[in-house]
């Protein structure tokens, strides 16, 4: 757990440090979960975006986007359901005064399980060596299965109150489980209570007539609100998706994990409008889409895991995430729900309107199913960050800090660096810079002996140094280092832009998936 944690502190800190993420207003000592992206950081979003957009939008003929408004009409949030069931489950320690959210603590007591578990895995490989078999270990090693069975129980009664809104047998499960309020250890809990966790504002100029909004919670609203307008106009024939990226706000209460969970966020939401009863086929395909999206980006299979609903939201007939293992273990990266006609169809009752689809084979109309596909921008950015995030020790025993981040996704793309800063090289390095910017985004860099700035743009996430040397100024060539093998090449100036573009070409690392 310590390891864990100070990797974790190790990644907040070096997020800052570079130029990634800082705290919102931190000049004021911050506002609790709301953070700021930085230079680096802005660039990091921006390609991560645009990763996900392509390969969503632009590479499906059957899928558009929108950019729909922050503020809808007050109505749609009792349509989806949001101003009556939009609720996470507190509970407050009496004797600390901190407020938690229930499901997490018990959640939480639960990852301790397994941690147990995977402690017996790590020690059982190493026992075995080659001969090893993970699966058949897990499912014959007497303690593993015993604890296995516990987390199963707990959760499975979890979910089955939630679900009935049974929250005293939430606060009785806590109790018998022993739980105790992580910061002091008091086990002095007040009942279970339900949050509703939108931020509400007002609309007008006078209190009399002003109208109550809110900060949309998700933005899959906004495509449903406007899935006729796009059917009609976009000519849209089922099976087709509308994708959005855009923020989303909650008044979350565990606020504790960075950019994990925050108040204001960025979610990428695809909804996939469908023929009613072909809405499992899409689901297992949608979820075999989106984790090979993720496996693309070459982060390692073992990060990646799927977790199926037990309890599932008062939409959907099927819901899965994609999780990633955070510094902080397994946890949602992504959601993949099948909402079965439950929005349109509450669209349609609350506003009176019609939200159906001609069916030119079948020739009749219906309202169409929906398997959606959501992200949040910002776990995902904290995936890569800190997946990346890398202690190396060389081989003369010294240790690099290396933020491994992929190329394709990478803020700035190639450093040129004038080996000194006299006898023209400064000139040549700032003639490659002058050109390469076209294409992609490049930093010069004079300062310091070559050494350290080679280890500055390592830790800094820059996948290619280009060093310009005495012998370009006869040779027009240079060296290429590589950021995660630190393997240098001589290379012709002239060959530098197909060289990185092979490399780091969202279709070379897309089109593998
Ligand atoms: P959690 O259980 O972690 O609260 P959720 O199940 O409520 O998440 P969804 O409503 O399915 O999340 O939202 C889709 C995606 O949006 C999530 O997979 C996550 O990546 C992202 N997301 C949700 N809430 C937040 C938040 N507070 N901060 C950052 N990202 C978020």
């Amino acid at each position: 757990m310590a390891k864990q944690e100070d990797q974790f502190k190790k990644v907040i800190s070096h997020a800052k440090e570079y130029g990634y993420i800082f705290q919102s207003s931190e000049i004021y000592d911050g506002l609790s979960a709301v953070y700021d992206y930085a230079q680096n950081g802005v660039e990091l979003k921006r390609n991560i975006r645009e990763y996900w957009w392509k390969a969503m939008v632009q590479m499906h003929e059957n899928i558009v986007g929108i950019d729909a408004a922050i503020l809808m009409h007050p109505t749609t949030w009792k349509a989806s359901g949001h101003v009556d069931a939009f609720n996470d489950p507190l509970i407050d320690n009496k004797d600390s005064k901190k407020r938690y959210r229930a499901d997490v603590l018990i959640e939480d007591y639960c990852a301790k399980i397994e941690a147990k578990i995977e402690k017996e895995v790590e020690k059982a490989a190493k026992r075995f060596g080659e001969a090893f078999d993970k699966e058949q270990f897990l499912a014959t090693n007497p303690r593993v299965k015993a604890n296995q069975e516990k987390i199963n129980t707990i959760l499975s009664r979890m979910g089955k109150s939630l679900e009935k809104e049974d929250l005293a047998d939430i606060k009785a499960l806590i109790e018998e489980l022993e739980i105790a309020d992580p910061l002091t250890g008091s086990k002095n809990w007040t009942d279970v209570k339900q949050f509703n966790l939108m931020f509400g504002t007002q609309i007008g100029a006078s209190a009399e007539n002003a109208t109550q909004v809110y900060l949309r919670p998700e933005t899959a609203q906004g495509i449903f609100v406007n899935f006729l307008n796009v059917q009609k106009t976009g000519r849209m024939k089922i099976p087709f998706g509308i994708a959005q990226i855009g923020k989303a706000f909650r008044n979350e209460i565990v606020a504790r994990q960075f950019i994990f969970r925050m108040r204001e966020f960025e979610q990428m939401e695809m909804q996939f409008f469908i023929k009613p009863g072909t809405q499992k086929k899409w689901y297992e395909q949608w979820k075999q889409t989106r984790l090979q999206w993720h496996l693309s980006l070459g982060m390692g299979r073992d990060n990646y895991r799927f977790h199926d609903h037990e309890k599932l939201a008062h939409y959907a007939d099927a819901a899965a995430d994609i999780e990633f293992k955070f510094p902080f273990g397994f946890k949602e990266l992504e959601g993949i729900h099948s909402r079965t006609d439950f929005d349109l169809s509450q669209h349609e009752q609350f506003s009176g309107k019609k939200l159906q689809y001609f069916d030119a084979e079948e020739q009749k109309s219906y309202v169409p199913y929906v398997v959606e596909t959501s992200i949040g921008l910002d776990r995902m950015f904290l995936a890569v960050f800190a997946n990346s995030l890398q202690e190396e020790t060389l081989e003369n025993g010294n240790t690099r800090t290396v933020l491994k981040i992929p190329a394709v996704l990478a803020p700035t793309k190639a450093a040129v660096l004038p080996l000194v800063k006299k006898d023209g090289l400064p000139d040549i390095a700032r003639k490659i810079v002058d050109e390469l910017k076209w294409n992609f985004s490049v930093t010069y860099d004079e300062k310091d002996a070559v050494g350290r700035r080679y280890r500055r743009q390592d830790a800094a996430g820059t996948p290619f140094c280009i060093t310009v040397d005495h012998d370009t100024l006869t040779d027009n060539t240079v060296t290429i280092r590589y950021r995660d093998t630190m393997e240098q090449k001589r290379v012709k100036i002239e060959d530098l832009n197909s060289i990185i573009e092979q490399e780091v070409a969202m279709k070379n690392w897309l089109k593998d998936q």
